[in-house]
């Protein structure tokens, strides 16, 4: 393997699945997707497509996007951004938000550019400024409580550590809010530090926003892009897996000041070239249906954070009554849960793996017969200890399994 993917060939969420697949976990709250459908206008549309009377529609379509889905995507977010992004030059639809994430960062990142990540990270984050020669420089949200009643919004950067590490080697910071997995929304004050670093430095801003919907009220999304003098140095991400509950569908976006974008295009056609054309098709129709409901309380973009709200309080309750000390998220399907008050009742001594958060993932896989994901996946090797007394919980599943994982852990208590 190139040396400059480093450490980059283990993967939590290969081994995790692999490890769902052996172990056959009665409740599996690890990977974030839903495990009930969709809305039916978005799968219906779907199955529509192959069998219409547009040939076409089963062929390659524009590479940069599909014409109907760049339109769509330009009116859900051009009042969004508060200026007209221009479809055919301001947004590249790629192959989920991972695609998008990679060709912003290949794409700008250099040999040599530091790049600004914030922990805990989305782990592909790291690989990726490797493979493009850069270098990675972290700094973690630390939790400034530690009460029983810890919110994502406690979780907090140090400002003054965030302001030395920028340099005149800083290309670009990592953004990511909502934020996985802590489910913490970036302030409006938070970003507002970041936006005047990017812009005294001259950095660009990577705004990873795939949970941009799910935000638990009153806490509302802000994007950085709207900050003065910020679209000319942001790029945005978004993803059809998260907007509309399809994972699988691995469709995603990112829009941005056409000069940014091109180099991700200069990627995107080296590489994929062009994405699924039924699926941009039927992402497009599924916009267009939102649209024009788009001040309803109906809209998708609204019922969803309504129909997580309940799961959310009900997974932080039991999590709380069966001796975690979980973080209740503002925004975002996972929760974070301190472990440190189970370690008495259990013994990780057996299980070989070098971090204690991956010791009791699996212990509780096994023995309770519950899959959580391990945050250290989500830190630098530096910074792993930070995570280790943590699990991760995905709460977008069927009542049903929320139950039976209360149920099992009572049991497992
Ligand atoms: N960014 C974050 C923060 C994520 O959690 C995910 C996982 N879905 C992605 C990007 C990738 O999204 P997609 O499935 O659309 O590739
Ligand atoms: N974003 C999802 C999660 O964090 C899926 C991750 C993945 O498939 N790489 O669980």
């Amino acid at each position: 393997l190139p040396k400059r993917y480093g450490a980059g060939e283990k993967s939590v969420w290969v081994e995790y699945i692999q490890l769902a697949a052996e172990y056959k976990p009665a409740v599996n709250l690890g990977q974030g997707f839903p495990d009930y459908h969709a809305p039916e206008h978005v799968t219906k549309a779907l199955s529509e497509i192959p069998t219409s009377d547009n040939p076409l529609l089963n062929q390659y379509t524009r590479g940069f996007g599909h014409p109907r889905l760049v339109q769509n995507l330009s009116k859900v977010y051009s009042p969004l951004v508060g200026r007209e992004i221009d479809p055919f030059n301001e947004i590249l639809v790629t192959s989920g938000a991972y695609e998008a994430l990679f060709s912003a960062i290949l794409g700008h990142v250099d040999e040599g550019d530091e790049v600004i990540v914030i922990e805990p990270f989305f782990d592909c984050y790291d690989y990726m400024i490797k493979s493009a020669g850069g270098i990675p420089k972290f700094i973690a949200l630390q939790p400034k409580a530690n009460g029983d009643n810890v919110t994502s919004a406690d979780w907090v950067l140090d400002e003054k550590e965030l302001a030395s590490l920028f340099n005149s080697k800083t290309k670009m910071i990592i953004l990511n809010t909502p934020h996985n997995p802590l489910g913490k929304a970036f302030t409006q004050k938070e970003l507002e530090l970041i936006a005047d670093l990017c812009k005294k430095h001259n950095v660009l801003c990577l705004s990873d926003e795939v949970y941009e919907w799910m935000v638990y009220e009153p806490v509302k999304h802000i994007r950085i892009a709207t900050f003065p003098g910020m679209w000319e140095r942001t790029i945005t991400i978004g993803s059809a897996g998260k907007t509309f509950s399809v994972t699988g569908w691995k469709t995603g976006w990112a829009y941005a000041h056409a000069p940014l974008m091109r180099n991700l295009q200069v990627v995107h056609q080296n590489c994929v070239y062009t994405c699924c054309t039924p699926v941009q098709e039927a992402v497009a129709r599924s916009f267009e249906y939102e649209l024009a409901r788009i001040n309803s309380p109906d809209c998708y973009f609204y019922s969803l954070a309504r129909e997580l709200l309940p799961k959310r309080d009900f997974l932080v309750k039991t999590l709380r009554e069966n001796g975690f000390k979980p973080t209740l998220p503002e925004a975002g399907y996972f929760i974070i849960a301190d472990w440190t008050n189970l370690t008495n009742k259990i013994d990780l001594s057996a299980e070989p793996d070098k971090y204690k958060d991956y010791k009791f993932t699996k212990k509780l896989a096994k023995e309770a017969g519950l899959l959580a994901i391990p945050p250290t996946a989500f830190y630098s090797e530096e910074h792993k200890h930070l995570g280790e007394n943590f699990a991760r919980f995905c709460f977008i599943k069927k009542d049903e399994n929320l139950v039976l994982a209360e149920k099992l852990l009572k049991e497992w208590n």
